[in-house]
């Protein structure tokens, strides 16, 4: 039997109000919970324009269908039009992911920000951001966040030393095989890091004949690890592409796959130490932290 945590991002102000419920939906009916990571700030979308001129970037807007997954709207927010709250414009939807038991975390106050600078960030820069983040987390739940994904799955000293010194149960911010406690150059990290294991919609729909029909399957044919991990956004899975990611679910179910959260996965798997380090993955553009080999 597989085990497999779900784990959702959510990046805009569409996949938030319009997503997330969608996905609320969909995991209530079959009785699954999953872990939750929300931008709670302005949505900068239109800023993530500055990474045209990286390699990958433009093929990728192309094979995801970007002007349609994530709305035109989107891709001018943060420029020509300005930058939308996120959770603010709505906190019903966060208190309902919150109630319903999911686990939840925060994944950026600014994600396009956050993604795009984080190398130059110092860890109080970084903290600051987060600290929005998790009051507005602690004054809608009444709970204080506990875990945290990074936006576009990038690392820094400064990123992993917050961690450590909030006290975080776990982060899940790079890709990789299984749970490790991570070393990133040379020095040693206490908050567990959970990677996710498999390849996301967007980085293999489009490619070698995977289309909406066949992506369930390939999915399904990736379990292979003791932990499983899947992120899927709400811009997608959540959206246009809710369909296929039932479609997944019902394959899943009826191969006995058993659904945990990450916050399950930290708390039972064993955890090696291991190297973060940064390197490419196909269909994505940019470099993202890896667990190394
Ligand atoms: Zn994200």
């Amino acid at each position: 039997m597989s085990n497999l945590a779900i784990k959702i991002d959510i990046d805009t102000l569409r996949g938030y109000k319009e997503g997330t419920p969608r996905l609320l939906n969909l995991l209530k009916k079959h009785g699954i919970s999953a872990s939750i990571f929300f931008s709670f700030g302005p949505d900068n979308s239109g800023k993530a324009i500055r990474r045209i001129f990286r390699k990958g970037f433009i093929s990728k807007m192309l094979r995801t269908k970007a002007p349609s997954t994530y709305g035109w709207k989107t891709l001018f927010y943060g420029t020509l039009l300005p930058a939308p709250m996120i959770v603010a414009s709505d906190p019903d939807i966060f208190k309902r992911a919150h109630a319903e038991g999911h686990d939840c975390g925060v994944h950026a106050w600014d994600h396009v920000l956050t993604q795009d600078k984080l190398q130059t960030m110092s860890e109080n820069d970084f903290e600051s951001l987060y600290g929005k983040a998790a009051a507005m987390f602690e004054k809608i739940s009444g709970c204080r966040p506990t875990c945290y994904a990074a936006p576009g799955w990038q690392v820094s000293e400064a990123s992993l030393a917050a961690q450590e010194r909030l006290k975080l149960k776990y982060a899940t911010d790079t890709r990789g095989r299984s749970p490790f406690m991570p070393k990133y150059k040379s020095r040693s990290f206490s908050v567990p890091q959970i990677p996710t294991t498999m390849p996301t919609m967007d980085e293999i729909l489009g490619l070698e004949g995977v289309t909406d029909e066949s992506l369930p399957v390939v999915w399904i044919g990736l379990l292979n690890n003791e932990w499983n991990v899947l992120t899927v956004h709400a811009e997608m899975e959540g959206l246009s592409k809710l369909g296929v990611f039932e479609d997944f679910i019902l394959r899943a179910k009826a191969d006995g796959v058993r659904f945990l959260t990450l916050r399950e996965v930290a708390e039972k798997a064993e955890k090696a130490s291991g190297e973060i380090v940064a390197g490419c993955l196909p269909g994505r553009a940019g470099s993202v932290a890896l667990q190394s080999a």
